[in-house]
């Protein structure tokens, strides 16, 4: 397996970016998975079952996309099949970030998408998250559905389970988790408070393609 980059800088990205998840709950105790493209043919991503709190650099395990065979010294996540489907059909992802944030799992359990309904969501997301069909966790079966229901999207709810959301580095890959677990917990109050007003389609167009040619600074946004 060919890694020609820094996996080593990579590693240190990668358990920042699970630390935030823990400390702003996105996940509890070990749920949830991290991983980052390293090479054409190899994606980096978290141990299985191994505590935010103390996971390591040399933790981090590197996965063959096409094969599955590893190098580490640890089990890679039980969802590795799940992120390199990901990375086999998008290949504008370079980061994925999947947790199990309260606010997303309560539209998982239901089953129900995610619609654009505020400025940050159409700009970063663009669109619906979409639910994939129930399948155990680290089968094929949920990588399957998930690549399915993602399809050209930043994020993917699993049934029953929790979200997936994808991005060019790691902090967009977060931000698009942080955003749909937002918007998640303000349409379950808005709902529970009134009626929401949704965002056309049209609406939402005109917010991303705003984002995408003059939001932030060029060449720093989180642009998808
Ligand atoms: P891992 O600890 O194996 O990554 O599993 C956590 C998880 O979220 C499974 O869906
Ligand atoms: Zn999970």
């Amino acid at each position: 397996m060919r890694d020609n980059l820094d996996t080593a800088g990579m590693a240190g990205e990668i358990v920042a970016t699970c630390r935030v998840m823990m400390s702003t709950g996105l996940v509890v105790g070990t749920w949830g998975n991290v991983s980052r493209r390293c090479s054409p043919e190899s994606f980096q991503i978290t141990p299985s079952g191994v505590p935010y709190s103390e996971l390591l650099l040399e933790d981090l395990v590197v996965v063959d996309l096409q094969t599955g065979s590893c190098s580490g010294r640890l089990r890679p996540s039980t969802e590795a099949p799940l992120h390199a489907a990901i990375y086999r059909m998008r290949p504008d992802v370079g980061a994925i970030v999947h947790t199990h944030s309260p606010y997303a799992a309560v539209f998982a359990v239901n089953r129900a998408e995610i619609p654009p309904l505020m400025e940050e969501m159409a700009q970063l997301v663009g669109g619906i998250v979409r639910v994939a069909r129930y399948a155990a966790s680290g089968s094929a079966e949920l990588a399957e559905g998930a690549v399915a229901a993602l399809q050209d999207g930043a994020a993917v709810l699993l049934a029953n389970h929790g979200l997936v959301g994808v991005g060019r580095t790691l902090k967009d890959a977060l931000t698009v988790c942080q955003v749909v677990e937002k918007s998640a917990q303000v349409f379950l109050w808005a709902r529970l408070s009134g009626t929401p007003h949704l965002l056309g389609e049209q609406e939402v167009l005109e917010l991303r393609r705003g984002f995408l040619q003059n939001y932030g600074q060029p060449g720093t946004n989180a642009r998808q």
